[in-house]
């Protein structure tokens, strides 16, 4: 599996990285301005993290050429999709509809901010690496951060409607 190492630098080794300040700095940014919207998207964001070391798991030592090692990481990576797609589904909704009430928080804004860059871009580049190599995992791993940034879109519309106009 030369084509996953020979970019040098793992790929993997910074995802779960940033997940986990994804989840982390949503939690505490929402408990901080009493917003549920927030807290929920840092829930959110657990949950993909682990999406993202079940597929590092999967690449590890000898798993990277084992077809049994991919059918696990396969399951896995579609429980916490069907943990996650109808919660951001409905979430994502529900946001746009009613709005949030008077949460104010740059520090989720920044966050959702930078998820709205970040996730998108990292869902990419993970469903043509799991394209490459033929990994459902990886490509459905990569699905879950778009979703991700769809939902990071929908809670930052309500943090800023808020912050700026005071809606
Ligand atoms: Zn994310």
């Amino acid at each position: 599996m030369a084509p996953f190492r020979s970019h040098g630098q793992n790929p993997r080794a910074a995802d779960p990285g940033w997940l986990g300040i994804e989840g982390t700095v949503g939690v505490v940014a929402g408990i901080l301005a009493g917003s549920i919207a927030l807290v929920a998207f840092g829930l959110d964001s657990g949950i993909e993290g682990l999406a993202s070391i079940i597929v590092v798991w999967r690449f590890t030592g000898t798993r990277t050429t084992s077809s049994a090692a991919e059918r696990t990481a396969q399951k896995w990576v579609a429980v916490s999709f069907y943990l996650l797609a109808p919660y951001v589904a409905v979430e994502a909704i529900e946001k746009l509809i009613e709005g949030t009430a008077a949460e104010t928080s740059w520090l989720g804004i920044g966050l959702t901010t930078g998820t709205l860059v970040l996730c998108p871009l990292l869902g990419i580049a993970k469903q043509r690496i799991g394209a490459n190599l033929e990994s459902r995992a990886t490509y459905g791993e990569g699905t879950q951060n778009v979703l991700c940034a769809i939902l990071a879109g929908a809670v930052l519309v309500g943090l800023a409607a808020n912050t700026l106009f005071g809606l």
